[in-house]
């Protein structure tokens, strides 16, 4: 017999009458297996908590919100257990401390350390159902202090127990009828996949996807969990995540798994820049139509924000089109250029891309930061930063290439030799270049002017954020230096989440004033619309598309940033569900996947 966990969400545990439903279905499911069950809070539940906390203060204690908010899925599993009892089917309701759930102390944001699985396995055998809360645990077996994983939690809660169980499948139950090309509720039609990748998936979840949880799809790649979401109204397959076959791992230290799992190099790019290109729609989309129409395969793209109202934009390519892409850029640059005497390209060549790269990294702001840092002590400089979450890559000078990775296998312990290229040796050409979009709404940018462009400084800013558990995203630093003070300078920008802008200004304003930056900027009226697909690498136009539909539409690009497989456009947040439609609509997504 099959053991299975299956995850029912808040919408579809919203009222009694879905939960005597859901107790119908879990009870099918155990004519053929066991089965354990994750439950989150009866609908808006947690959200109602998390109110009434702030009635009584702005600023309450994580161990309290903690001891609050786990309420809501005890609520659950009592009345599903009751449901599937009514029905004749034996069950029992387990809070995350009974199963031995056991999380870091960390409140309000733990991870799994380990799942004891002994009850659980108990109960199975008695042929109950097994009733888990989810998004609880505790911090260890001695003190049961009561720790949540982060909000949208029960989606890690259920494949942390399918990975521990070593289930065949692990199925997340929600409202609509699984993974669409995006967002049902901003672009109306949305296409269901029948698959998705997990690299795939981890890009859309963490790009705003909320449908599942990016920690659920690390753990799921991480060991290798079938991984299945589905409709909790409907028998239809749904959509399976699907993940290579993982290395054998400890269940020990279970969310807590190395972080960098492979350091990674790609001796092709030259880099082109051009500067001064006025801040309006319509230029990146001119610029990568021309590249794009010429056949020229383009690898990071990065502009970073505008300085008065001019942007750069810089972008590598792949060896051997370096001269032919600086000719389109210095025929184009004329006609694009918003003061002809201040507008430059640049071309560098003699550049390579270092990259660190793994699963664990994901939402631990502190690997990027040492990865910045590491550079920094073997004194080698940053050019470009491109970030996913399953990857950071710098830009670095050819003639440092074996000083950065020696460097860096040695900080994350990784004792095999660097892989080139890893992503762009595999097969991508038969998956599609654009698999779904994504807009995500709760982002803020924050920029530094004027850093002093030496070795060292992004990891003085990024450490100082990681110190602060802020996790940062689309890190780009400008291609144009200024000189201030007889000292060349850059400007750095990167997005958080809105709720962690204030804190993350706050920690850089003092930074800024023991080195010497110019102003911190915050804009918290941005939206990031993004693009992801594994069969973007090596398809030339596909960021000339994203950004031809933007212009299309008016919508004014203000940053932008790529990793092989996705592009992420910083949009103003009033234009955000505008672009998500365009963009949707550009790459034929509303159209029935057959
Ligand atoms: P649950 O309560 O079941 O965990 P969530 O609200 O967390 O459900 O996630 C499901 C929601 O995710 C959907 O109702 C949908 O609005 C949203 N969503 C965002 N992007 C996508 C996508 N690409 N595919 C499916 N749903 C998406
Ligand atoms: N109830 C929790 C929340 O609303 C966890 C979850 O639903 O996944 O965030
Ligand atoms: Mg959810």
């Amino acid at each position: 017999m099959a053991l299975i966990v299956q995850k029912y969400g808040g919408t579809s545990v919203g009222t009694v009458e879905r939960i005597k439903a859901v107790a119908e279905r879990v009870s099918a499911a155990h004519k053929n297996n066991q089965v354990v069950v994750v439950v989150s809070a009866m609908g808006k539940t947690t959200d109602g908590l998390v109110n009434l906390a702030q009635e009584i203060t702005s600023n309450p204690s994580r161990r309290e919100m903690d001891m609050l908010l786990s309420t809501g899925e005890q609520v659950s599993i009592a009345l599903l257990s009751m449901a599937l009892q009514e029905l004749g089917q034996a069950a029992i309701s387990l809070t995350g401390a009974q199963v031995g759930i056991v999380t870091e102390a960390a409140h309000s944001r733990a991870r799994i350390l380990q799942i004891k699985t002994d009850r659980i396995e108990r109960h199975l055998e008695r042929g109950e159902v097994v009733v888990v809360a989810g998004f609880q645990g505790i911090t260890s077996l001695a003190d049961l202090e009561i720790t949540t994983l982060g909000r949208g939690g029960s989606d890690t809660s259920a494949v942390a127990l399918a990975a521990a169980l070593g289930a065949s499948c692990c199925e997340i139950y929600t409202d609509v009828p699984g993974i669409l090309t995006t967002d049902p509720r901003k672009v109306a039609d949305a296409q269901l996949m029948t698959d998705i990748t997990s690299d795939e998936m981890l890009e859309l979840a963490s790009l705003g996807a909320k449908v599942l949880h990016p920690r659920a799809v690390e753990i799921a790649r991480n060991y290798g969990v079938p991984l299945v979401v589905r409709s909790s109204w409907s028998d239809a397959p749904g959509t399976r995540v699907n993940s290579p076959l993982p290395q054998p791992r400890s269940l020990v230290g279970l969310e807590i798994t190395r972080a960098v799992d492979r350091v990674e190099f790609d001796q092709n790019p030259g880099k082109v820049a051009l500067l001064s290109v006025p801040d309006r729609p319509g230029i990146a989309a001119r610029l990568f139509g021309e590249i794009a129409r010429q056949n020229v395969d383009v690898d990071l793209i990065i502009q970073s924000i505008h300085e008065g109202n001019s942007n750069d934009i810089a972008f590598t390519v792949f060896k051997g089109v370096l001269h032919q892409a600086e000719a389109i850029v210095r025929e184009i640059a004329p006609e694009l250029r918003s003061h002809p005497a201040q507008a430059e390209v640049i071309v560098a060549k003699g550049i390579v891309k270092v990259a660190i790269a793994g699963a664990g990294m994901i939402g631990r702001p502190g690997i990027a930061a040492k990865m910045f840092a590491t550079l920094a002590a073997a004194g080698v400089n940053i050019e470009m930063i491109s970030t996913s979450e399953v990857k950071v890559s710098c830009v670095v000078d050819e003639a440092e290439c074996d000083r950065a990775l020696a460097a860096l296998c040695e900080a994350f312990a990784i004792d095999t030799y660097p892989v080139q290229g890893a992503i762009s040796a595999q097969d991508t050409s038969i998956l599609p270049p654009v698999r779904g979009v994504a807009l995500d709404e709760n982002q803020a940018r924050l920029a530094m002017r004027h850093v002093p462009d030496l070795p060292g400084m992004s990891a003085r800013i990024f450490s100082v954020l990681a110190g602060e558990n802020i996790s940062v995203d689309m890190i780009i630093q400008s291609q144009r230096c200024r000189i201030i003070n007889d000292l060349p300078t850059r400007d750095i920008a990167f997005t958080v989440a809105q709720a962690d802008a204030e804190a993350a200004r706050a920690v850089l304003v003092k930074l800024a004033a023991t080195i010497n930056c110019g102003e911190v900027l915050v804009d918290q009226e941005i939206a990031k619309v993004s693009i992801v697909g594994a069969g973007m690498v090596g398809q030339p136009g596909v960021a000339a598309k994203f950004f031809a539909a933007l212009a299309q539409e008016q919508i004014n690009i203000q940053m932008i940033t790529t990793s092989e497989i996705k592009i992420s456009c910083v949009v103003s947040k009033t234009e955000g569900v505008k672009a998500l439609q365009a963009v949707h609509q550009a790459f034929d997504l509303g159209v029935a996947i057959k």
